[in-house]
């Protein structure tokens, strides 16, 4: 997610940022250099200009040159407006009370993620307690009925369909169908083309108008661009826009048309799609977003994550138990378990402050941690708990118990005897906690 962006912004703050004061001719050659990297991440031109000369006028004012951390004080310019190009805060979907039915109509091009998208936000807002309804009105693309119903069964979320080439009068339909049965959210997934047509714009605008929607919401590929961007533009001119969802975000490198969407259409993003599963699917935070676009991480986002994914209880326990004499292996068998739930280490990493864009998935050896995990696993009980007893023939057996080598079991318990020593001399040494810390 924005590798490329996030590498070309860490380079020029690294430059920038650490400076212990800077003249006009620094500030002019960093927004050069961050001009060339908005170009790069396919931002629209008339959004690029207008950045780089508000940026300009206000860095070169008193408050950076004289501040005490000039190169801070610029980097935090640069932030501010980053979020204000995302759209500032964070946009909610705007539902009615669960009395009366809250109508959310997808539109967007054909292969944007519409379908997948309409079933992300109904397993959304089944969780948040609401009872939704997928109405399946793409009646053009060949299987999208099918894998609506089949999403839908996935998540638990019924749908409403019909036999039919009529897509006004299943909307219609299902609108009633969702009022008698009680469904107070009805998420209507429309029919899209290969690109923009009168045909399409029509059906669209007849259904908005037959189901009056609360929210008429874009799907658009991020990968796409620019041209994500030229689409909401049309479909906002045709037939109105509330929002946009910005769809395989996870492949986006580039984040143009993240970072062109507000300025140039005025519609807020409010959800992004992150990956294929129904789970897949984030609100939109501008402020954590320009953090990590800018180098500085997404700590937020990073604990959120964490604080679903993980045992927070069995967490604390390892790190306890990491800082004390008794740390064993399996402990750190443990700590694989949680790590592997939290998902890709790359994601995690790109949340960290400095770390995104600069390692890649190739780098970090996830094949070494399987292989970790097995050797582990195939020690007996009381092996894991003192490592000491295991001999040389042991060695042989747990090498041959995981497929690995019995250099590899060396390796792993010289690893873990160097983590011990490491965490033990981490909890003597509260100077050296704190200066890790301050790092991160
Ligand atoms: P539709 O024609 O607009 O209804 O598009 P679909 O919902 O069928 O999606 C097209 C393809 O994009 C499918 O293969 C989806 O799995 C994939 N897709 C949708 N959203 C995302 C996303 O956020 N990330 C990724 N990686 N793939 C996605």
């Amino acid at each position: 997610m924005l590798e490329k962006v996030t590498t070309a912004f860490s380079d020029i703050f690294r430059k920038i940022g650490g400076k212990a004061s800077i003249t006009e001719k620094n500030i002019e050659d960093a927004v050069e250099e961050i001009k060339m990297a908005l170009l790069d991440a396919d931002v629209n031109l008339r959004v690029v200009r207008r950045f780089v000369n508000a940026t300009i006028e206000e860095a070169k004012g008193e408050k950076v040159l004289r501040a005490v951390d000039p190169g801070q004080q610029f980097v935090k310019i640069v932030h501010d407006r980053m979020v204000a190009l995302l759209g500032d805060s964070k946009t909610d979907l705007r539902l009615k009370g669960p009395d009366t039915q809250s109508v959310i109509l997808f539109l967007g091009l054909q292969g944007s993620g519409k379908t997948t998208s309409a079933a992300k936000l109904a397993a959304r807002l089944l969780k948040e307690g609401r009872k939704p309804l997928l109405a399946a009105c793409d009646l053009v693309r060949p299987a999208a009925v099918e894998q609506l119903s089949i999403l839908g069964e996935k998540i638990g979320v019924a749908v409403y369909r019909e036999d039919t080439k009529d897509a006004v009068k299943v909307a219609k339909n299902a609108l009633a169908f969702a009022k008698k049965n009680g469904h107070d959210v009805l998420i209507v997934d429309t029919a899209g083309r290969l690109q923009i047509d009168e045909a399409m714009m029509d059906e669209i605008g007849r259904i908005k108008k037959a189901v009056d929607p609360v929210e008429t919401l874009l799907v658009a590929d991020s990968m796409t661009g620019q041209n994500a961007v030229e689409i909401a533009k049309s479909f906002d001119e045709q037939v109105g826009l509330s929002g946009v969802i910005l769809t395989k975000f996870d492949s986006d490198a580039r984040g143009g048309a993240a970072l062109s969407l507000k300025t140039i259409t005025g519609k807020p993003i409010l959800f992004v799609g992150v990956g294929e599963k129904t789970e897949d699917l984030e609100p939109f935070y501008p402020e954590r977003i320009a953090s990590r676009i800018l180098g500085m991480g997404d700590i937020v986002s990073l604990v959120e994550k964490a604080q679903e994914t993980m045992d927070l209880e069995e967490a604390a326990r390892l790190q306890k138990k990491m800082a004390s004499e008794n740390f064993t292996l399996q402990d750190m068998l443990d700590q694989f378990e949680q790590m592997g739930k939290m998902g890709s280490i790359q994601s995690m990493l790109d949340m960290l402050p400095g770390m995104a864009g600069q390692i890649s998935e190739a780098d970090i050896n996830t094949q070494a941690m399987k292989a970790q995990k097995a050797i582990i696993q195939s020690m007996t009980k009381k092996e894991r708990n003192n490592h000491l007893i295991i001999g040389p023939s042991r060695r042989k057996r747990i090498a041959k118990g995981s497929g690995t080598s019995v250099a590899e079991v060396n390796k792993l318990l010289k690893q873990f005897e160097k983590t011990r020593l490491t965490m033990r001399k981490f909890a003597k040494n509260k100077g050296l906690a704190q200066k890790l810390m301050n790092q991160m």
